[in-house]
């Protein structure tokens, strides 16, 4: 059988996708990796997503999502997509199970922020260690943090958390900085910030919860231990397109190029979510372009008939 959508991907975007397709009476299908529901799966409280004013768990909020999602018809795999074939149409995707075709595919494969592979960094995750500061950085009132990472992102995240915390510790491996100039400058300005360079953190310390952090000098090579109530990690986050290399167009760290809305460089592929954004990254933005993708993609359809 050949699907009118197939939505690649079960976070926000892709659930919101395959929300909109079959509620507009498409056959659509969700492959939606080995463990649907995406990064919300592994974040505790969410409080920014509209809607729930008291709050919500990230997994019971993807579990919600799946439900609406497939309450239209949309059906869900849990498998994952290996192998694309954009040249012909139908398009064809290959999981380890088999072959699915489709006249459109939604591409919502989201991105994994980069992990510094710190022998505790996993075990605390969400008990004081996270990715998102824009996410967390509530949990953190009057409490002192480090943020590791020298680019833009680790001097947003930092400014940022200064609205909660008494103190950011900012830990860069290097003394130069790929963050612009204006960021560093208001990093380094801002009275709450303390910049550390030249210093790596070897570990995450703490039973059940960050009490602190391991710092090495990478000049002395001596080790130290930092009290901290949280690490913030903004090392940079990396696109889930391993596949689409040579299939379609990337950025050149590997985002998926969109020439208009959320069109790629193949006709009736569309894409939404972090899988092409790395500037919001949020749960709220990736539902929107879902919505956009399915429209996109309904509209395409329409205009093959
Ligand atoms: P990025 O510019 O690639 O910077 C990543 C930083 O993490 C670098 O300082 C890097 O150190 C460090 N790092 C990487 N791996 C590490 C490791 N294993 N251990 C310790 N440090 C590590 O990434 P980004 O800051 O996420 O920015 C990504 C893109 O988004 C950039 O183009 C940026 O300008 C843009 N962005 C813009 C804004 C804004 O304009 N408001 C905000 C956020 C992001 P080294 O420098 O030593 O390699």
């Amino acid at each position: 059988m050949t699907y009118d959508v197939i939505v690649i991907g079960s976070g926000p975007a892709g659930l919101t996708a395959a929300l909109y397709a079959s509620r507009a009476e498409l056959k659509t299908l969700i492959i939606a990796g080995f463990e649907p529901g995406g990064q919300l799966m592994k974040t505790s409280e969410v409080e920014n997503f509209p809607g729930f004013p008291e709050g919500i768990q990230g997994p019971e909020l993807m579990e919600k999502m799946i439900k609406q999602a497939t309450r239209f018809g949309a059906q869900m795999l849990s498998e994952t997509v290996k192998q694309v074939n954009f040249q012909k149409k139908p398009f064809k995707l290959t999981t380890e199970k088999g072959d699915y075709e489709s006249r459109s595919v939604i591409i919502s494969s989201g991105a994994d922020a980069k992990w510094l592979g710190l022998p505790n960094e996993q075990r605390l995750r969400g008990k004081g260690v996270s990715a998102c500061a824009t996410c967390d950085g509530f949990f953190f009132k009057d409490k002192e943090i480090a943020v590791v990472g020298g680019g833009d992102s680790a001097m947003e995240e930092a400014i940022f958390l200064t609205k909660f915390a008494k103190k950011v510790t900012i830990v860069h491996r290097r003394d130069e900085f790929r963050a612009s100039k204006i960021m560093l400058k208001r990093a380094q300005d801002n009275p709450k910030i303390e910049i550390i360079t030249n210093t790596t953190i070897t570990d995450v310390l703490g039973e059940n919860k960050v009490e602190g952090v391991r710092l090495k000098n990478l000049n002395t090579e001596g080790e130290r231990d930092f009290a901290v109530e949280g690490l913030f990690l903004a090392i940079g986050h990396k696109p889930n397109t391993a596949i689409y290399q040579g299939h379609l167009e990337l950025d050149k760290v590997g985002y998926i190029q969109v020439s208009s809305n959320t069109h790629t460089s193949i006709d009736g592929v569309f894409t939404a979510g972090d899988v092409n954004d790395h500037r919001y990254r949020q749960a709220v933005t990736a539902a929107g372009m879902g919505c956009m993708a399915a429209i996109d993609a309904e509209k395409y359809l329409a205009d093959q008939e």
